[in-house]
Formats: structure tokens, sequence, C-alpha cells
């Protein structure tokens, strides 16, 4: 692997100038001789590359709406240097043999790192659990059903036993179905308005409650995706308070939007969870800055645009913005947040959340980083993506905060140009 240094680059907190050298996929050393392919950071600020716990790369079986090649290089312009990806796909990713066909794949491409996470149970049938320990041998990351709920309780507390003892985490969409029914967006007074079906935030606080019991009783390792509401947050805050080992994370659709944008009826705003109130996206936030939400996932969620063109009734859920992520949460959340604390959800966090390794730039540590202009203004402009789902509710905004160069294994995965 050639030599590579960036020079003219700052840390965060820091005026002063430096250098980094990588060699070998490591980082070789601060300030020191430059040496190698040289480039130019334009005083940047380099951070370790950001973690994604939860995005759908659709592959296998769904590559109309994004492929591994799309979806990681996208997470490489958005500045990610791993994503773990969701296995609700087309086979649903619950046999050893696609976990590792998935790895290699991604080795070759030269983008973000894959570790995939494995479906909890078989076929995501929510019933039997899958062959968790094959499925870790072969690389998987996490296990969940996401994409689903987990209905029965007790093939849960077997999971989250069976998981604990692999040392893996058990992560659930939790919602509760019965009470979700039919409903495409919050409920309450907007939805009511509108005259649609709605999905109650005691669907997701209730759901939240029984797996915090559940995960007090086994003792295992319970990760709460997208958590979408003010309710469910006091529940995990409540449950972390008297030590169960539990974690959440919020996506940043969840603290930029609100239901009102479902009176446009366009579909690109329909997710699940769904939007909430502006008092869930202030409490949500709030949680960030309190440490009571552990990390930012942004369960990058691609669709075809015919898909999202269809009614609020019969569209999918989901957004796909792991490109504008970093940017989006900076421009917005940067002053309230600090560049600091938005890096650590972003990294450090994640990876705590995931068990792994934190990611340091130090001497011998992986080099994985990523450098973050942090200053220029640009457009959203969904058609210059690598994703394959060219569109989202922020086409055209201003934002700032956009990666500019984004390094994994010591080899550069993305240049902004
Ligand atoms: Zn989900």
């Amino acid at each position: 692997m050639p030599t590579l240094t960036i020079t003219n680059i700052r840390r965060p907190g820091s005026e002063k100038s430096e250098t980094l050298t990588v060699e070998n996929g490591l980082i070789k050393g601060w300030n020191i001789k430059p040496e190698g392919e040289i480039i130019d950071g334009n005083g940047a600020t380099l951070v370790p590359a950001f973690i994604e716990p939860h995005a759908h790369l659709r592959e296998p079986g769904q590559e109309q709406k994004e492929d591994l090649a799309s979806g990681l290089a996208a997470a490489a312009a958005g500045g990610y240097g791993t994503v773990v990806s969701m296995p609700n796909t087309s086979p649903v990713v619950d046999d050893p043999a696609i976990v590792r066909a998935l790895i290699e794949k991604a080795g070759r491409l030269g983008f973000a790192r894959l570790r995939p996470a494995a479906a909890l149970t078989r076929g995501q049938n929510g019933e039997q659990l899958a062959e968790l320990s094959l499925l870790a041998g072969a690389g998987a990351a996490v296990f969940t059903d996401d994409g689903r709920t987990n209905e029965n309780a007790r093939t849960l507390r077997l999971g989250l036993e069976y998981a604990h003892s692999l040392g893996l985490v058990v992560s659930v969409h939790a919602e509760d179905a019965g009470l979700r029914a039919g409903g495409v967006m919050n409920e309450g007074a907007v939805s009511e308005a509108l005259g649609l079906p709605g999905n109650p935030a005691a669907a997701e606080a209730a759901r939240v409650a029984r797996d915090l019991e559940i995960c007090a009783m086994t003792g295992g390792r319970l990760h709460i995706q997208h958590l979408s509401t003010a309710r469910a947050l006091d529940l995990v805050r409540g449950a972390k308070a008297r030590g169960v080992n539990v974690t959440c994370e919020v996506c940043p659709h969840h603290l930029l939007l609100t239901d009102e944008a479902l009176r446009s009826f366009d579909a690109v705003y329909k997710v699940a969870p769904p939007l909430r109130t502006q008092a869930d996206t202030e409490y949500l936030l709030a949680g960030l800055v309190d440490g009571s939400v552990d990390c930012l996932a942004t369960d990058h969620a691609p669709h075809t645009r015919a898909e999202k063109e269809r009614d609020l009734l019969e569209a999918p859920s989901g957004i796909a913005y792991i490109e504008i992520a970093f940017p989006l949460l900076w421009t917005h959340f940067g002053k309230g947040l600090g560049l600091q604390k938005l890096v650590e959800l972003l990294t450090v966090d994640v990876a705590r959340v995931l068990g792994w390794p934190a990611p340091e730039l130090e001497v011998g540590q992986a080099a994985d980083f990523t450098l973050l202009d942090l200053d220029t203004v640009r457009p959203v402009q969904p058609e210059t993506f690598k994703s394959k789902a060219k569109f989202n509710p922020w086409t055209g905004q201003e934002l700032r905060g956009w990666p500019v160069l984004t390094v994994v294994g010591g080899a550069v995965a993305f240049r902004r140009a």
C-alpha cells in the first residue's frame, strides 16, 4: 500500500497546522518528514472516520435501491469509514455464507469498511433464533431483525442471552406492531387534520419498556435503534440509572424534521418510526447533549424514486442521506453540540455501543480518518450522490461541514472534487 502524507491539517480545537503520514494502512507519524503521495489538506479539520451503526445497503436482492458499491461509496463520501449494514435483504442475512460473501466483496471495493449485522431470527421470522454462533464466526457484528419488530418476547430473551454469551449486541427496532397497526405517520394533531392513519408514540414507548425489562432480566446487551420519542428516551434514561445494560441511537432526521412535514403529502417524509413533534425533537437533542442518547445513526434507507413517489399509504419508509449527515448535523447543531461532542457521537460513541475499540489517530493505529471542511457552504445536490437514491428532503439546502477526503485503511476512499 502506498505511503500517503496529508499536509496542512488541523485537529479539533487546535489552530496548529500539522502533517499526518500513513504507511501500510497504519498511521506512521504526525509532523514527520512528508513522504509518498502528498495531499494538501488546505487547513481542513482531521477527525477519525465516522462509524455508521445502521444503514440499509440492500444487497443481496434489492440492488435496484442500492448495492454494496453505491452504498459504501456514499458512506465514504459522507466521511464514514465503517458501516454496519442491516440484514433485511432478499434473502435475509441469516446465513454465515452470506455474511462472508458480503465482507469479501466489500473488501475489494475500496470504499468504507463493511461490518454486516446478521438477523437475530431465521428469515427474520421473529420465532426461531438464527445460528448466532456461526454468524458471529463469519464476521457478523451485531444481531438485529431491523426492518421488522420483535413481537415474540421469549425469542428476544433467548437472543439476548445467546448473543451476550458471544459478546455481541442485539439491536432492536422497538415498536409494538399491534399499536402501530397501519399508521403511516405520527399519531397526533397533524395526522388527525390530514385524515391519515397514525402511529402513536405509545407504540415505541410500550415496546421500549418491554425490551428494557427483558434486557434487565437477561443481563444481555441491548441497543435500541432510531429512538424517536421523548417518552421512550425517558424510559431508557430510567433503565440506565438502574444499571440496565442498554444503549440507544437517534437519527438526524428525527432531530431535523417533524410530522408537520407530512402536510406536503410527500412520501419522502415517510420513515419508520415516524417523524414526531417539535417537543420530541427538542427532547432528543437535549438527550444527545446530556449523554442519555449514546450515538448517532442515519438509518440510511434507500428506495427507488418510483417507490417513494407512491402515496403515503403505499410508499415504503426511509430516507437515504448518509452523504450529507455530517453537513446537516454541523450546520444545524454544531453550535449547540460543539465539534468535539458531535464527532464523538459519530465515532468513539458508536464504537463503545458496538463493543469495539475506540478509534484513535495515534501512531500504529488504523489509518481511517476524514478531513472536514467546516466552513465552505455548498448546496445539497442529490444528482451528484454516490447513492442510487438521488433525492431527499434537503435538496438545495445550503450546508457547511462537508467531508473532503476519507481515508480507509491508509487508502483514499473518497476525495471531493
Ligand atoms: Zn428500523
